[in-house]
């Protein structure tokens, strides 16, 4: 075999440094993040700390074995479960499930909450999208940082996908990554892939605890129609249109609709099926996810402003309005609030047997005035075992 010449030898020596000076800091970089640790401070309410594992032992080892805060009065009530992070693309439902933890006091019944449902698909993001690894929201004792993430699991978490996705037990076909998708796995079951598994988790937890309603938060683009509105199973449809009836005429205009019958793996149609719970998602709007963004960046994702998407609105092509102003974290996570409040509120006119009854949940008007930050507490400020990672 012919020895390549000196100059050959030296281009490839080039390559392969240039390769490797790109390489490097990058796998750090997403290394970091991978095993960034977010801080959350447990509120007043917080009466314990436990893991999803706790009811489903087969999600112990994995990342997905999130921190479930439990809020319980100690008066006989209902029980309610919101999980954000489903989408841990969509932080408004993630930052609204922190400040249940940082700032709700529960006065009849029990709330448990999950910030990171889906915890592995918090540790990645989209960087072939140009995604933002982390946001940080400003508060009065400096920033607090959490992990932006993606739609689906970790592909290092939950590896092969199959050739198709056949959801259980359906056996409906869906897309292949959708076998990490949070909202597709549902019901789940213990044996599956990592989503499938942490979903059966949940719908354990959901039935060993008696949960009677159950919010899953989640945040849309605007080029798409399940937008600013509450999506309810049938048996929780009394609720969410009386909840999008309140909410539409005393704060903000907020949509409910039906839960498809035919479509699996989604939350609001399989707990509503396979537990006691009245199953709910709220879903706000967030102009990151549109495809026809601009800079995808921090900034977008936290302010929400973006000439193209307010050009595709002129156009016609969008499902909810979009201005110069944008659509604000602070916006969506109180509406998300607000939202949460109220389906609560009408809840106890329907249920009054299990009532469900809490104060300190900052809503829509009180976000927007002081923003988001003034509603996380600062971990310096509580004693170490306040304090826990997630
Ligand atoms: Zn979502």
């Amino acid at each position: 075999m012919a020895q390549p010449k000196r100059s050959q030898l030296t281009i490839r020596l080039v390559v392969v440094a240039l390769w490797l000076a790109l390489v490097i800091p990058g796998g750090i970089q997403l290394a970091a993040h991978r095993n960034y640790k977010e801080t959350i401070v447990l509120g007043p309410g917080v009466t314990e700390v436990r893991k999803l594992s706790d009811w489903a032992p087969y999600i112990e080892g994995t990342t997905n074995d999130c921190n479930i805060y439990v809020l319980d009065s100690g008066v006989p009530g209902g029980t309610m479960l919101v999980i954000g992070g489903t989408h841990p693309e969509e932080p408004a439902g993630v930052l609204s499930a922190v400040t249940i933890v940082e700032n709700v006091v529960p006065k009849v019944g029990k709330i448990l909450v999950a910030v990171r449902a889906n915890k592995s698909a918090s540790t990645v993001t989209r960087p072939g999208d140009a995604y933002p690894q982390f946001y940080t929201i400003p508060t009065d004792f400096g920033d607090r940082k959490f992990r932006m993430g993606d739609r689906w699991s970790n592909p290092l978490d939950s590896w092969p996908d199959p050739e198709v996705y056949v959801h259980y037990p359906s056996g409906q076909m869906l897309a292949y990554m959708d076998v990490r998708n949070l909202n597709r796995t549902w019901p789940g079951r213990p044996d599956g892939m990592l989503t499938e598994r942490t979903t059966r988790a949940f719908i354990d937890l959901i039935n060993a605890e008696n949960v009677d309603i159950f919010i899953d938060n989640h945040e849309a683009e605007l080029e798409y129609s399940v937008i600013s509105t509450i999506v309810a199973h049938q048996d929780a449809a009394d609720i969410a249109a009386m909840a999008s009836m309140m909410l539409s005429a005393m704060e903000f205009p907020m949509g409910m609709e039906y839960s498809p019958l035919l479509l699996h793996g989604l939350s609001h149609r399989e707990v509503g099926d396979h537990t006691d719970a009245l199953a709910l998602e709220i879903e706000v709007p967030e102009p990151f996810l549109d495809r026809v963004r601009g800079i995808t960046d921090e900034a977008l994702l936290l302010e929400g402003k973006d000439e193209f998407v307010m050009r595709a609105g002129k156009a016609g092509l969008l499902y909810e309005k979009i201005d110069e102003n944008g659509w604000h974290i602070d916006e969506r996570v109180g509406r998300t609030n607000s939202t949460i409040k109220m389906i609560v509120e009408m809840y106890n006119e329907f249920y009054p047997d299990r009532q469900i009854q809490f104060e300190g949940l900052p809503t829509r008007d009180e976000v927007v005035a002081y923003g988001v930050g003034r509603y996380l507490l600062n971990p310096a400020q509580v004693g170490a075992n306040r304090v826990v990672q997630d």
